[in-house]
């Protein structure tokens, strides 16, 4: 993420500020564009008032690009619903972002918005079945139980999971969804990651049942980035490319706050075109240091993980993946 400045009064705004905190001048953020005040002639989201979303009206019904894209609300009559739904699109909101900063196609073949978000809730019958977060043709479903920090955590540790974050499952489901769309009609990029990531033609279901049932293969830290990775090759993918948006974003991140070396590119698709080796060495420096700071404040660990050389190797062919996009770099006022 970029640092914005109010542009009335230039004092620092958050990206997720619908106001200015000094001058109090309501803010609208275009993507590419940056904050400009609400009077400007930009007209606000439709969902402004109903969650907060400080984006500019783009297409159908008023809502932002980041709206467009959800297709499925839970029930907001029900308590908390609303609040979920606030926080779910809040975490949405960077990942649309960075999505189309790194021009990665966001509409299908008819323009119709693509992926789709689907948020519900789990049903009051506790018989039926449970609303599974997961990717299938273009749809991502989150249950929004996610957006609940103590719900969260006890699936976590369930789990045996190093972090469980709405973030983290964005970036993991949007990959399935880039995976299919990026391949499709380029028989030369489904081979080169065949041979990266092994055959995906072997039997998901079968494959996610062995992983439940057996656990990752000894060994497997020094090839895969995480333990749910090795459960199947579209896993390894979306775990991977997970981890290229956490790096291209985090050093967006730190280099707007002088954190990593002042010749790395400052935006998102600056930085998605330089070989992943010189990003992951900025990202072990940096979270390196991050982790020790966490740890003198008593916090969990910032970076749970290890980038291997062949981790490394695989980020890498998800980078040069991510850089076939069309790449906007209009710049956000900064
Ligand atoms: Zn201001
Ligand atoms: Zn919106
Ligand atoms: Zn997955």
């Amino acid at each position: 993420m970029r640092r914005f400045a109010c542009p009335s009064c230039q004092s620092e705004v958050f990206f997720a500020n619908t106001a200015c905190l000094s001058c109090g001048t309501q803010l609208i953020y275009a993507p590419g564009e940056g904050f400009s005040p609400s009077t400007e002639g930009a007209l606000a989201c439709a969902n402004r008032d109903v969650i907060g979303c400080n984006w500019a009206a783009e297409g159908e019904g008023g809502l932002c690009l980041s709206c467009l894209h959800t297709s499925v609300v839970p029930d907001l009559s029900v308590e908390g619903h609303a609040e979920a739904w606030a926080k779910i699109e809040a975490a949405k909101r960077p990942l649309i972002r960075a999505l189309h900063h790194l021009g990665l196609p966001l509409t299908d073949a008819d323009q119709r918005p693509a992926p789709v978000f689907e948020f519900k809730a789990d049903p009051q019958d506790e018989a039926a079945p449970r609303v599974l977060t997961g990717h299938a043709n273009g749809t991502i479903t989150l249950n929004i139980a996610e957006a609940d920090d103590a719900s969260r955590e006890a699936t976590r540790a369930a789990m045996g999971e190093p972090y469980r974050t709405l973030a983290g499952h964005f970036r993991h489901e949007v990959a399935h969804h880039y995976e299919d769309v990026l391949t499709d009609g380029h028989p030369d990029r489904l081979t080169a990651l065949r041979q990266v990531f092994g055959d995906e033609t072997q039997d998901y279901a079968e494959a996610l049942q062995r992983h439940y049932a057996e656990g990752a293969p000894a060994g497997w830290e020094q090839s895969f980035i995480s333990s749910y990775a090795t459960a199947h090759p579209w896993e390894d993918f979306a775990e991977t490319w997970a981890h290229v948006l956490h790096v291209l974003d985090g050093l967006e991140t730190a280099r707007a706050f002088g954190l990593v070396p002042a010749d790395l590119p400052r935006d998102l698709p600056g930085l998605a075109a330089i070989p992943m080796q010189r990003l992951a060495e900025a990202w072990i420096d940096l979270s390196v240091a991050l982790n020790a700071v966490n740890q003198a404040m008593g916090h969990e660990t910032f970076y749970p993980f290890v980038l291997t050389p062949t981790v490394i190797a695989k980020m890498e062919a998800i980078r040069s993946l991510i850089a076939t996009g069309q790449p906007r770099i209009l710049p956000e006022v900064a």
